[in-house]
């Protein structure tokens, strides 16, 4: 289409984009413009974390089961599951035989998918379903209905996942995965539930030294430059580019009511924010 009617129903933008370049800075610049929408701003999205909670089976699921019950009458939940320690083991056999990062991607979504169905299971007799991305569309419904759901974390991009600058690991795992069902339903909260109290300045498992940090900006954790995290470091980049999730907050699940105080909106374990969001809770 090259001329277009000027009697068209076509906003400003719509002329533009119709007739223009999506290689345009100043375009995509137009985009930006409007309100975002968020499209379930009262859901919460719970990723439980592979190694930190579900490896660790009944003494560490079983309470936490127990608490996200506890909390279906007051919260709706989209809960994700990590992968863990089988995924290290399966990709260490990928490597050893020579196989691209998407392969690792695809091995790595059928271990937090056997961890989904677990999870599911459990949670089986409260009429809480597993639901692949595929499926996506009814989950408002069952959220309505239920109050929770139970999904795989990986983002789903399989054989199309990117290398990741160094190694063969596929960058985007499920911290990655759970942050970006979050951010395009405009959840009211990213919560990982994992196997300490939150960021500390080095891994506390290997630094008995190592110090809490209750809060933090993106920018102020990225200029420590610490050697180790808890969440996956794509999670921090697409945090940057986030558009409506500005904080994610990290809990200890072995600490029976942290996870009920971080979904009633308290300050617990360790919260990251986008730089310029410093006040207030979620949004
Ligand atoms: P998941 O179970 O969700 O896959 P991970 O095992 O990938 O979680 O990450 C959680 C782990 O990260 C914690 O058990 C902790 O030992 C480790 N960790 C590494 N660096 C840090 C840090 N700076 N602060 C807190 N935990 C850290
Ligand atoms: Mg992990």
């Amino acid at each position: 289409m090259t001329q277009i009617d000027k009697n068209a129903v076509l906003t400003p933008l719509g002329e533009q984009l119709v007739g223009g370049s999506l290689s345009d800075a100043a375009l995509m610049q137009a985009t930006a413009s409007t309100p975002d929408f968020a499209i379930l701003p009262w859901v919460n999205v719970i990723k439980i974390g592979g190694q930190s909670i579900m490896d660790r089976g009944r003494s560490a699921v079983y309470p936490l089961v127990d608490e996200i019950v506890s909390n279906l009458k007051h919260h709706k939940m989209i809960l994700g599951t990590g992968a863990g320690t089988r995924a290290r083991h399966i990709y260490s056999l990928a490597i050893d035989l020579g196989l691209p990062t998407g392969v690792l991607t695809v091995l790595g979504t059928a271990v937090a998918w056997q961890n989904a169905q677990m999870l599911h299971y459990l949670l089986a007799k409260h009429g809480i379903p597993f639901i692949e991305p595929e499926g996506f569309s009814v989950l408002p419904h069952y959220l309505m209905e239920r109050n929770a759901v139970i999904c795989q974390g990986m983002p789903p991009y399989k054989l199309w996942e990117q290398n990741p600058a160094t190694g063969r690991i596929p960058p985007q795992r499920t911290d990655t995965g759970c942050f970006l069902i979050a951010e395009v339903f405009g959840a009211r909260k990213m919560i990982y539930v994992k196997d300490e109290d939150g960021l500390y300045t080095a891994d506390p498992k290997k630094d008995r030294s190592a110090k809490h940090i209750p809060r933090i900006s993106v920018d102020e954790l990225l200029a420590l430059d610490l050697d180790d995290l808890i969440v996956e470091r794509a999670v921090l980049e697409l945090m940057a580019r986030g558009r409506n999730m500005h904080e994610i907050q990290f809990i200890n699940g072995l600490k029976p009511g942290q996870l009920t105080a971080a979904l009633n909106g308290e300050p617990v374990g360790t919260t990251i924010y986008r730089n310029g969001h410093a006040q207030g809770d979620a949004k």
